[in-house]
This record gives structure tokens, C-alpha cells and sequence, in this order.
């Protein structure tokens, strides 16, 4: 039975640890120190590494990691990330070593220009695409490029659990209630996660379904986000990728 913990880096990052009782392997581990304490405590062998993309914290522990457990790496073929044994692109599919699950790969570029995401078994590893509630910034790509990254995500099965590089829920949905004020799921998710925060809980993994529902950067064709895009930009937008660039743009100084 695979369990997987969300063992907290940094400020806000969450490297995701899977393990079935024996073997346990990490995705994005910015820094090493948390993966090996966590490790040390329950006894768990490292099998192998994941990465989504080449930002120092989603990789800066990789290399550390791989050399102290002599375990593969697998990450974006079409980025520069030290040390990965296997580079992975769209439609490649691996078998998780260590755990035996399957997973494939796709290409989402747009946060940076190889990100890939890791998807099967019901989950989806989306580092910094699609976060809960939000989306990464636009550090390499362009708003029609990350419009279709977020698509192909939003187009895994709808129960599939998406499990983002960092806890940033509660910001990203005071965000969401400026974009789409008349939204209920939205309030109901914010009731929600605010109580988890409160226990200390992490408000990830989400999944794909209420992603649809609630995030406003998966909903720029909604009469209530379209009309909002277009108060704040003054004008009318053509299409979704226009929405969705204005409401980035919102965001990134909201
Ligand atoms: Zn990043």
C-alpha cells in the first residue's frame, strides 16, 4: 500500500516522499536535510528520485540524495538539471524503481521550459504548473504556452490527486474571490483549507476536480472570470489566453 508525505523545505515548498513500508522515493527535493531525517526516522530505503523542474528548490537536494542512496534520477529531458540519470519527455513512461508503480510524463512549459509533470496511479506531480487554487508564474513561457500545460492537466481523470510544489492555497484563494466573487465552491474550499491550515495540516494534494471548480486560472472561459479580466484590463479580451494573461498579470501584483 503506497502512502505518500508531504515533508516540508524552505518557506512553503513540499517535497513528496512515496513509500510502501520499505522503499520510499522523493519528488522535487529542494534540499536534502528534511528527505534524510525523514528517512532516518522511519527507517525507509531511498529507491529513487523525482524532479519536475530545474529550480534550485525543487533540485537542490537531488544531487546529495542520489549519491548517499547510489539511487536513479529521473527529470525534464529538455531542461539543465544536474545529475539525472534519466531524462523524461512527453509520452515516455517509467516504472517508479523501488515501488513499481507506472507513471508517464507530460510536457508543461510555461513556469519554465521543459517542466514536466508525472501522472498515474491517481496522482499528478505538477511541481510549480498548476498549484491549488493558482499557477505558477511565467518565468520561461508565454500565456498561450502555460494555457495549454494547464489544459492537459485539467484533462486527467477528474479524482486524480494534484500534488504542487508548495502550500500556497489560502493566498492563492483570497486571489481567486477578487477574479470570481460569486463562486461557492470557492467559499466552501476556503472554509475548508483555512481550518486545515489552522491544525497545521498541508491543504495539498487537491485534485483536478475541484481545480475546475475553484481555480481561476483553469476557468478563464467562466462569464464571471471573462467579465472580471476585462474590468481589470480596461478593455475586451479576445480570447481565454487573453484572460488568462490578465488575470497572471492581476495576480502578480494582487
Ligand atoms: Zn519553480
Amino acid at each position: 500500500m503506497l502512502a505518500i508525505h508531504a515533508v516540508p523545505a524552505f518557506k512553503d515548498n513540499y517535497i513528496w516522499v512515496l513509500e510502501d513500508g520499505a522503499n520510499a522515493v522523493a519528488v522535487d527535493p529542494g534540499d536534502d536535510e528534511p528527505v534524510r531525517k525523514f528517512l532516518e526516522r522511519t527507517g525507509l530505503r531511498l529507491a529513487a528520485v523525482l524532479a519536475t523542474h530545474h529550480h534550485a528548490d525543487h533540485v537542490g537536494g537531488l544531487p546529495a540524495l542520489a549519491q548517499r542512496w547510489k539511487c536513479p534520477t529521473f527529470g525534464p529531458a529538455h531542461e539543465v538539471a544536474a545529475r539525472l540519470d534519466r531524462r523524461l519527455a512527453e509520452g515516455d513512461r517509467i516504472t517508479v524503481p523501488g515501488l513499481g508503480i507506472e507513471l508517464g510524463t507530460l510536457d508543461i512549459p510555461g513556469h519554465t521550459a521543459g517542466h514536466i509533470a508525472l501522472y498515474g496511479d491517481g496522482m499528478v506531480f505538477c511541481g510549480d504548473t498548476l498549484f491549488t487554487c493558482g499557477c505558477g508564474r511565467l518565468f520561461e513561457g508565454t500565456p498561450p504556452q502555460m494555457v495549454e500545460s494547464l489544459a492537459k492537466l485539467a484533462r486527467l481523470p477528474r479524482d486524480t490527486r494534484v500534488y504542487c510544489g508548495h502550500e500556497y492555497t489560502l493566498a492563492n484563494i483570497r486571489f481567486a474571490e477578487a477574479v470570481e466573487p460569486g463562486n461557492r465552491a470557492l467559499a466552501q474550499r476556503k472554509a475548508r483549507d483555512a481550518a486545515r491550515r489552522d491544525r497545521g495540516e498541508p491543504t495539498v494534494p487537491s485534485t483536478i476536480a475541484e481545480e475546475l471548480a475553484t481555480n481561476p486560472f483553469l476557468r478563464c472561459e467562466e462569464p464571471e472570470v471573462v467579465a472580471s479580466a476585462e474590468s481589470h484590463a480596461g478593455r475586451r479580451l479576445k480570447d481565454r489566453v487573453e484572460v488568462f494573461a490578465e488575470i497572471r498579470a492581476w495576480k502578480n501584483n494582487f
